[in-house]
């Protein structure tokens, strides 16, 4: 690692600085380094805002992992990898039971990404950087290239205060001989990657959040919790929904003049067998045509005899059915909800993990659906909530209203905009 920072004396050094001198105002065209760790909800909203960087003459540089290097190859961007397995376990190594094992892991993940993305990278400029909010280390790049840097934040965003709200539990309630080693782990970790690539570790938060002079958050001030608290540097540009090129095809015709049920529990924790077959128990041989987005870790044998009114697919385009969607059965992840809602459907949420029971909570107190919980959950239950919501007008309502907000917020045109306005103004400095 060394050696490889020795072999770009130009691009690495100390944080905070003086930007490169490729940062000067009025440039016609930037290349610019995307950074960007997550899975295909981390990945999905910038496809967008990558096409319309390259519309706009910008020539981007995406890394990612190799499942989405056609995804990102298509919408305009030369791609770089690094290995996703071994990311995952990385990240898997840090701990799953509280977040600041997640932040470790975030941490453990520097070794994998970093080295890797230097290699690939060198002798190259960048006018500046645009990363993920969570996966990536982004912000570590950003210091370690001396780069202007923009965070892409796929759920709602989170700043120090919310974020410290959300770690309250784990200082009061965890007991100290559990706590003390994960707090000791983050230290030496966090040594550990200040020492070697030159950085500045602040805190958890700073790990988590990735924190950057400006977040554009793929969501309006409206649905993001407590919205009025986040100061300027958070752009809400609202859903990022375009055309995404993924092969996988769906059979259209077949669903001419119907309004189906969809149901998907998105693409990481969708290995949920008992779930599908409630499905099945709740809606089959109904007069609903119900299409089921079942993941790849499922199969379709699995599940036993499908009745005729359902399609089921490892995956299906969501953002093409969802239009002609009646009501939407999902796991509450953050692009499945904005996707339902910009298209006007109500949903019955049944969150899995993640944020996404806060995201589920957001759905049932805006009134564009209601939050089922998996524990306990019965084919009766699934009913009467899916008839509750096709029953009252209020779910269509609040849906088709919400929708209308995300569809005119912007999106990834507006995240362009302020893009060039913060670098143009950036380079003013
Ligand atoms: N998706 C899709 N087809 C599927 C399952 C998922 O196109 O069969 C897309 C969906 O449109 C969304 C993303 O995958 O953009 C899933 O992201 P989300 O944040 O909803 O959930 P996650 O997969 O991160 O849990």
């Amino acid at each position: 690692m060394i050696a490889l920072m020795r072999a770009l004396p130009g691009i690495i050094g100390s944080w905070p600085n003086e930007w490169p001198e490729s940062h000067t105002g009025g440039m016609d065209m930037a290349r610019v380094l995307y950074i960007n760790g997550g899975s295909e909800g981390h990945i999905n909203p910038t496809v967008g805002v990558v096409q319309e960087l390259v519309s706009r003459g910008e020539e981007v540089v995406y890394v990612c992992i190799e499942a989405f290097r056609e995804r990102m190859e298509k919408a305009g961007a030369s791609v770089r990898t690094f290995d996703g397995q071994a990311f995952i376990r990385a990240f898997v190594s840090g701990g799953r039971n509280h977040t600041l094992e997640r932040i470790n892991g975030l941490l453990l993940t520097a070794d994998i990404v970093i080295p890797c993305v230097l290699e690939q990278i060198e002798g190259e400029r960048f006018d500046y950087i645009v990363h993920d909010s969570m996966f990536g280390c982004g912000r570590l790049l950003a210091q370690l290239l001396k780069l202007p840097a923009i965070g892409s934040c796929t759920s709602f965003a989170q700043n120090e205060a919310s974020f410290e709200r959300m770690m309250e539990p784990f200082h009061t309630s965890v007991p100290a001989d559990v706590a003390g080693p994960i707090r000791e782990r983050f230290q030496s970790l966090a040594a550990a990657a200040e020492d070697k690539y030159g950085v500045a570790i602040g805190s958890p938060y700073e790990v988590f959040c990735n924190p950057a002079p400006l977040t554009l958050v793929y969501t309006t001030r409206e649905f993001q919790p407590d919205g009025e608290t986040f100061d300027e540097t958070y752009r809400f540009v609202g859903p990022s929904v375009s055309p995404r090129f993924t092969p996988q095809s769906f059979d259209f015709p077949a669903i001419e003049g119907k309004r189906p049920i969809y149901i998907s529990l998105g693409t990481v924790f969708n290995h949920a067998i008992d779930f599908y077959k409630l499905c099945i128990e709740a809606f089959g041989n109904t007069e609903h045509t119900v299409v089921m987005a079942i993941g790849n870790k499922v199969v379709l044998s699995d599940l036993g005899e499908v009745p005729g009114n359902f399609i089921v697919q490892p995956y299906v385009p969501q953002t093409e059915l969802l239009p002609l969607a009646l009501l939407f059965l999902t796991h509450g992840g953050m692009n499945s909800v904005h996707e339902g809602l910009y298209n006007g459907v109500p949903l019955v949420v049944i969150p899995q993990s993640a944020d996404q029971p806060l995201i589920a909570e957001r759905v049932a107190r805006i009134g564009a659906g209601i939050r089922l919980s998996m524990p306990g959950l019965t084919a009766a239950r699934l009913r009467v909530a899916a008839n509750e919501v096709l029953g009252s007008p209020s779910y269509s309502e609040a849906a088709a209203a919400f929708g209308k907000t995300f569809r005119t917020a912007g999106g990834y045109r507006l995240a362009v905009d302020e893009i060039m306005a913060y670098i143009g103004r950036s380079a003013a400095k």
